[in-house]
């Protein structure tokens, strides 16, 4: 049973979250801030109103102020939130020269960034989301990744499943294709928007099965497993995007740990 642990943060009571958690911030009112960041709440089908506040990766742990602001600014509610330190472990990856120097385009960066600052109305998404492919997890979400023993500076934003070239790549829940592209750096990228803050990218595949404009359901092929961009072997990375910040799929899917993966988290 695919188990979902999201939160929905009673205003006026503390709240704890870990790094990667996204929030859900109920109505009354039109936007939710924490820590400088604002994020719109979207009508939902039952009159209420629903806002994905995300915490990143990198959020430092301690007590956060959760305001909850209505059409003129005004803080109408406000709650505490403690966002507890999710222990991410450090991951070294070997990696050719030539594959980890390959960069984003400026293309690349400009439509990466358009689709991760969409604001879309209506809502395509419900819960509980499904998982792309079958494959085991290589690696999670918020591991500090080096390159060759090098620290890259970033965290991994997403997860990388086990998949043999060509395996089937699904949409983990229903929305539009806004980018079907072969990129330089995430090689082939499918990125859905589902609506109202939530999205999911898709990257490294060999093809596509959809084009940009395709309204997607659930489970629908976008595209096939590949190796392509800046990737060492076939697998997917895909990642969840709540209001353009990447945040732990964990707490919206499951899925196994591959042996390996599983053997190391069992040492430590
Ligand atoms: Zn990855």
């Amino acid at each position: 049973m695919r188990l979902i642990l999201l939160l929905a943060v009673m205003m006026g009571l503390r709240a704890e979250v870990r790094q990667g958690d996204v929030i859900r911030v109920a109505g009354p009112g039109e936007s939710a801030r924490m820590n400088g960041r604002t994020v719109r709440l979207y009508g939902q089908a039952d009159g209420s109103r629903l806002g994905l506040m995300p915490v990143p990766a990198a959020e430092k742990p301690g007590d956060y102020a959760l305001e909850v602001l209505d059409a003129s600014g005004k803080v109408v509610r406000s709650g505490d939130v403690e966002v507890k330190d999710a222990r991410f472990r450090r991951q070294n990856v070997l990696i050719a020269k030539q594959t980890a120097a390959l960069a984003a385009s400026e293309e690349e960066t400009r439509l990466v960034r358009a689709f991760l600052q969409a604001e879309t109305e209506g809502r395509y998404w419900a819960d509980p989301l499904g998982l792309p492919l079958a494959g085991c997890m290589i690696s999670p979400y918020g591991v500090q990744r080096f390159h060759n023993g090098i620290p890259t500076g970033n965290v991994h934003g997403g997860w990388d499943q086990r998949g043999g070239k060509g395996t089937a790549v699904r949409a983990a829940a229903a929305g539009v294709v806004r980018i079907a592209k072969m990129f330089e750096l995430r090689g082939g990228t499918v990125g859905i928007d589902h609506g109202q803050g939530l999205e999911t990218m898709y990257l490294h595949m060999s093809g596509f099965a959809v084009q940009e404009g395709a309204e997607v359901k659930e489970g629908e092929v976008v595209g096939y497993v590949g190796s392509t961009g800046r990737s060492t072997g076939p697998h997917l990375h895909w990642s969840i995007l709540a209001n353009g910040v990447a945040v732990n799929p964990a707490q919206w899917v499951k899925v196994k740990a591959c042996a390996a993966q599983a053997a190391a988290g069992k040492k430590k």
